[in-house]
């Protein structure tokens, strides 16, 4: 079960504000991919060793001052829906408002937890202002102050409690899970519907551990995994706006669930801003990813095509550089097989381990042709290096001084393993222990 917080509340209550502060406390351990966009919406966050995503619902769909209907009701049902665990902002400085009002009489119907946050309470005195708001009927009032983080630890120890003790659980326990993303219109249900034509054996439909995802065991081109669909993205949003909305939560979902993700990118519109932040919030997730360039018969080719294509991909990824690219046609049926091929090969890179011996026997070796540089007359000695016994490829270096290591010294690192060892479209950790 994927981990969301949609934040909820009509505009100028703040929202985006507790959204930044949230994903903000991340960003000294997130490596910042640079074609992400400033004005994205969604946003991984941790407390406490929870991981989870938030969603600014304002980003979204943005409603006129006081009417609630159309577009607005819908972004809420839909957060109701689809969010583990719903935020509803109210602003002290204003006060209760009949918007306020119309927002409440949609989350009283929830079976999901919501929690009222009652936002800019600056100081002690216009948190006192919150009692106003429990006419609201949803029960307790979080004061907050997204302004200047008071409050916001009492509210994410109550958000945090919401979500299920363990990770995902695996009912086919060894076999890939694929989510098939990317934008509206790339190709996704036209390849989910040629997967399953003749050539493939579906085994069982299992439900989903969400509402709605549905697992697809299939044996395809003689290879066996289970996809995780998101479609049904249109005949849910009724409104244009929330096409994007609704589409980006079952995105996440999927997401999480899956072993590897296969971004599908279109190639007569080349790599946008939406992409790039699909794969940055992958990458963060430590997912396995293949990147798909379809609709690639209707580019006009020539022999450099293909290489240009990469380049200009790799260059909106930066530093995410380990990623196969595989053009396609699904129309034409090119390359289908390949691109599935590769999300298996990334998910046997993803579960792979390196034996210690051979670990340090290729490692020690690159680090003495490169030591770390001395940092304040401080030399630091690395003695040896081990695959961390969990579920995505980590890595503990064992040294004296783990505090001077430098973030360029533990890429020459990352880059070092990636040369020996098979990890292409897998993020790897590296992580310095004392020794
Ligand atoms: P949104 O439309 O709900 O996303 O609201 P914004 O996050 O854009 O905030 C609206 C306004 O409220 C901005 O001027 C913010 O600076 C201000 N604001 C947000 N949080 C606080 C707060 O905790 N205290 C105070 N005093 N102002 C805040
Ligand atoms: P989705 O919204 O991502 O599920 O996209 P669809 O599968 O509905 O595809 C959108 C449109 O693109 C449809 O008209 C498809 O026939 C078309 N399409 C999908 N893949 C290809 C392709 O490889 N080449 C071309 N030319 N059209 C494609």
């Amino acid at each position: 079960m994927a981990n969301i917080v949609a934040i909820v509340g009509r505009p100028n209550v703040g929202k985006s504000t507790l959204f930044n502060r949230l994903i903000e406390s991340r960003k000294a351990i997130m490596d910042d991919v640079s074609g992400v966009t400033r004005d994205r919406h969604y946003g991984y966050a941790e407390w406490t060793g929870k991981f989870f995503t938030v969603i600014d619902t304002g980003g979204y769909v943005v409603g006129s001052e006081d009417i609630f209907e159309g577009a607005i009701r819908e972004q809420v049902e839909i957060a109701i829906e689809e969010a583990s665990v719903v935020l509803f902002m109210v602003d002290l400085n204003t006060g209760l408002t009949d918007l306020d009002k119309d927002f409440a009489s949609v989350m009283r119907r929830s079976k999901k937890p919501v929690l009222v946050v009652a936002n800019k309470a600056d100081t002690h005195e216009k948190a006192m202002a919150m009692h106003e708001f429990y006419a609201l009927g949803l029960g307790e009032i979080y004061p907050v102050s997204s302004q200047n983080g008071s409050g916001t630890g009492d509210l994410l120890d109550e958000v945090v409690k919401h979500f299920p003790d363990e990770g995902i659980e695996n009912p086919e326990e060894g076999i890939p899970r694929f989510a098939v993303l990317g934008r509206p219109n790339v190709g996704k249900s036209s390849f989910v519907n040629m997967l399953l034509g003749k050539d493939r054996t579906i085994v069982t439909d299992i439900a989903g551990t969400t509402r709605d995802s549905i697992h697809t065991h299939y044996n395809a081109f003689g290879k066996e995994f289970i996809l995780i669909d998101t479609a049904g993205i249109r005949r849910k949003a009724k409104v244009t706006d929330n096409i994007e909305f609704y589409s980006v939560m079952r995105s996440i979902q999927a997401l999480e669930e899956a072993d590897v993700c296969i971004i599908m990118l279109d190639a007569t519109r080349g790599i946008e801003s939406q992409d790039v932040n699909i794969v940055a919030l992958a990458a963060k997730n430590k997912k396995g990813m293949v990147l798909m360039v379809n609709k690639w018969d209707l580019i006009e080719k020539d022999t450099q095509t293909a290489k240009k294509f990469t380049e200009a991909i790799v260059d909106k990824l930066k530093p995410l550089d380990y990623l196969p690219i595989i053009f396609t046609s699904v129309t034409e049926k090119q390359r289908i097989f390949k691109a599935i091929e590769k999300a298996v090969e990334v998910h046997e890179n993803r579960r792979r381990k390196i034996p210690t011996s051979a670990l340090n026997d290729a490692m020690l070796k690159e680090i003495d042709n490169y030591p770390p540089p001395a940092i304040k007359g401080k030399f630091v000695k690395i003695k040896y290096v081990t695959q961390l016994p969990i579920y995505t490829p980590t890595f503990a270096f064992f040294c004296n001084l783990p505090q001077y290591i430098q973030p360029a010294y533990e890429r020459y690192l990352e880059n070092k393993l990636r040369e020996h060892f098979s990890f292409e479209g897998v993020p790897i950790t590296v992580v310095f222990r004392k020794k």
